[in-house]
Order: structure tokens, then C-alpha cells, then sequence
């Protein structure tokens, strides 16, 4: 039997497989979606968390990152990160890389969709599969967390990101938080030609417009857009429990803090 399900094959849940597999257990991924995954995303990896993508054997290109810049335009505060540096990089590259590891580790990684569960006291069956243990690892809007009743309505407004790439050469190695009282822009080198940028705001207007409230910003980057413009949101969710039975809740299905804010405590 397998020993571990996984429902979706992002970030977290590659890396949970990959965990599993080096701790000898059988691992299958479901993911729907076609390798390699693109996402609505800062790409910006801090120094723990490329600690961590290290230790799980997967070594992604990207952009180095030493540190992060705030600016309104007027002020400016910087720091450079102590000691270590992360790396910006393409949720592409980063999908790639944790794929590729899980793949020569022995992950079975299936195409489907989970939308149903059911368990009994030793096993848990999904999508025609059967296993002892389930990760839903679905993402944000987790299906999974909604289907087993875990889900926490957060009430307000909600925070959206948008985020878009640019080709020109970084003109910095730290992450660049341009803000203004609607939005923040993050912008973060991803390789020597492209940097991304993301714009996350309560306010959901276009992400020209957003871009427009950012004049330098703006300047920088006028006619080299080259991906589309990808969104996520709202980003607050949370859970009522981060497991039901033999289901456990992992990465942004287990609920979301919102980097900045420190909205959206993981768990109610
Ligand atoms: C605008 C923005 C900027 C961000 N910037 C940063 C940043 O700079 N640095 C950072 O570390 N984080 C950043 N984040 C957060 C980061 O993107 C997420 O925390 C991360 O992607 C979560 O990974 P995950 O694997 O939990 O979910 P996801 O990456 O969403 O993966 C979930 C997967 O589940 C699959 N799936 C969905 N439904 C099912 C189903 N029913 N069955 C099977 N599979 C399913 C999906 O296809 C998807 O591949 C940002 C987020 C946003 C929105």
C-alpha cells in the first residue's frame, strides 16, 4: 500500500515527498497541472528557506539575493541579510528542480485532481487510490481543506497579489519593496535578464494602474513586460485544524500569513 498521498504538487507538497522518500516510505503526488507550474509569486526564496531547499537536495537557479530595500520614493531603509543569502528564482526553475529531486527519489507523481476522501481508522482512499496517510498540499484555495470542513471564513477585505516578469538586467541584488498606502511592489532579480515584480494590494485595480502609482519603478521598466500578468487571492485563509483523521493540512492549505501584514495566523 502507499504509504503517503500527497494532493498537489507545489512547493510544499514536492518537498514533503521528497522528505517522505528520503524517510523511506512509498510517496505519490496528484497534481492536475502540467510540469513545470507557474504561479502568481514574489520568487523571492529568504536565506532559511534556501537553507532548506538544500538540505532537501534541490539546488534551483536563480538570482542571489543579499538583502531587501524598502522605498516610497522619498525614504529609503535597507538591510542586508546576516551571514547567508537566498536567492530569487522562477516558480518554473524552483517547480523543476523540487520535481526532478522527487522523481529520482522514487516519487510517483500522477496526474489528477483529488476532490473526495474517505478514511477509516487505517487507511484513506482518493482518486482511486489508496494510502495510510493523505497531504493535501492544494494551495490556498485548498479543495480539500473545503471538502473535510476545515475551512475558517476570514471576514474584511482581502489582500490580492499580482505579479508580472520584466527583461532588463537587476540593477540590485536585494529585493526591492516599492510602497505606496494602496500597495506594495516587490521586486526581486530571478536571473541576469529578468526580474519579477509583484504587487500586492487590498485594492483591485489593474496592475498597470498599480504599476503607474510607482513612477520610477515605472520608468525602469516601460516595454520590457514579457510574461502575463498572473494573480492570487485573497491571500488571508485560514483553518480550523490543521488535520481531520489521517488528512493532514500542509503549506498554503494549512491557512496563510500574509508576509507584510501578519495577517492570517496559520491556525484559528
Ligand atoms: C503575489 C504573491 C507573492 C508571493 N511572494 C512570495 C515570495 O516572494 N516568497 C515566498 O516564499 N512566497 C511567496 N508567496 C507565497 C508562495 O507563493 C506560496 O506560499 C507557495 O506557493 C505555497 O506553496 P504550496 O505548495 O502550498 O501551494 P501552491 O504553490 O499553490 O501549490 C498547490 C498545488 O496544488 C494543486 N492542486 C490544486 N487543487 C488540487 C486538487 N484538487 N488535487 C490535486 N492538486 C491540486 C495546484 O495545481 C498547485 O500546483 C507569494 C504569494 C503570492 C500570491
Amino acid at each position: 500500500m502507499i504509504d503517503l498521498l500527497i494532493a498537489g504538487g507545489g512547493p510544499a507538497g514536492l518537498a514533503a515527498a521528497i522528505r517522505a522518500a528520503e524517510a523511506g516510505l512509498e510517496a505519490v503526488v496528484v497534481e492536475p497541472r502540467p510540469a513545470p507550474v507557474d504561479k502568481a509569486c514574489g520568487e523571492g526564496i529568504m536565506p532559511g528557506g534556501l537553507a532548506a531547499l538544500h538540505a532537501l537536495g534541490v539546488h534551483p537557479a536563480g538570482h542571489p539575493l543579499r538583502g531587501i530595500r524598502y522605498t516610497d520614493g522619498l525614504r529609503t531603509a535597507q538591510a542586508p541579510f546576516r551571514g547567508a543569502y537566498g536567492l530569487g528564482v522562477r516558480r518554473t526553475a524552483l517547480h523543476t528542480a523540487l520535481h526532478e529531486r522527487a522523481e529520482a527519489l522514487g516519487v510517483r507523481i500522477a496526474e489528477g485532481k483529488i476532490r473526495e476522501v474517505r478514511q477509516d481508522g487505517h487507511t484513506v482512499t482518493a482518486d482511486g487510490l489508496t494510502a495510510r496517510w493523505l497531504i493535501a498540499a492544494d494551495g490556498l484555495h485548498s479543495p480539500l481543506r473545503r471538502a473535510l470542513g476545515l475551512d475558517h471564513p476570514v471576514p474584511g477585505p482581502g489582500r490580492y497579489g499580482l505579479r508580472r516578469h520584466y527583461r532588463t538586467a537587476p540593477w540590485s541584488d536585494l529585493v526591492e519593496v516599492h510602497w505606496s498606502p494602496q500597495a506594495e511592489a516587490y521586486v526581486t532579480p530571478v536571473d541576469e535578464h529578468l526580474v519579477g515584480v509583484a504587487v500586492l494590494s487590498r485594492d483591485r485595480r489593474p496592475y498597470a494602474d498599480h504599476l503607474a502609482a510607482f513612477p520610477a519603478l515605472a520608468a525602469r521598466l516601460t516595454g520590457s513586460g514579457t510574461t502575463p500578468v498572473r494573480g492570487a487571492g485573497p491571500l488571508r485563509q485560514r483553518a480550523r485544524a490543521p488535520r481531520a483523521g489521517r488528512v493532514l493540512l500542509v503549506g498554503d492549505a494549512a491557512g496563510y500569513t500574509d508576509a507584510l501584514t501578519g495577517e492570517g495566523i496559520a491556525l484559528a
